[in-house]
């Protein structure tokens, strides 16, 4: 809470208006060390962005494109 200056969101920055799915250099940003989503206060993503962000990571790893767990 005592971080005063938020971090914008990413994809509002670069202008990205949907999240691919098979953007996993990206998204791989958004994932903790155990694969799990990020929570917002780490992603410094709006909320439209993460709740995009949080299923596009799902989709990925339905695709296989993105481990559901860390190897
Ligand atoms: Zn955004």
């Amino acid at each position: 809470m005592a971080k005063v200056k938020t971090k914008q969101c990413f994809y509002c920055v670069n202008n990205i208006p949907h999240v691919d799915y098979k953007d996993t250099d990206i998204l791989r940003k958004f994932v903790s060390s155990y694969m799990k989503i990020a929570p917002r206060r780490r992603s410094g993503l709006c909320a439209w962005h993460q709740r995009k962000v949080a299923g596009a990571i799902k989709q990925a790893r339905i695709a296989g494109l993105m481990a559901f767990v860390p190897r």
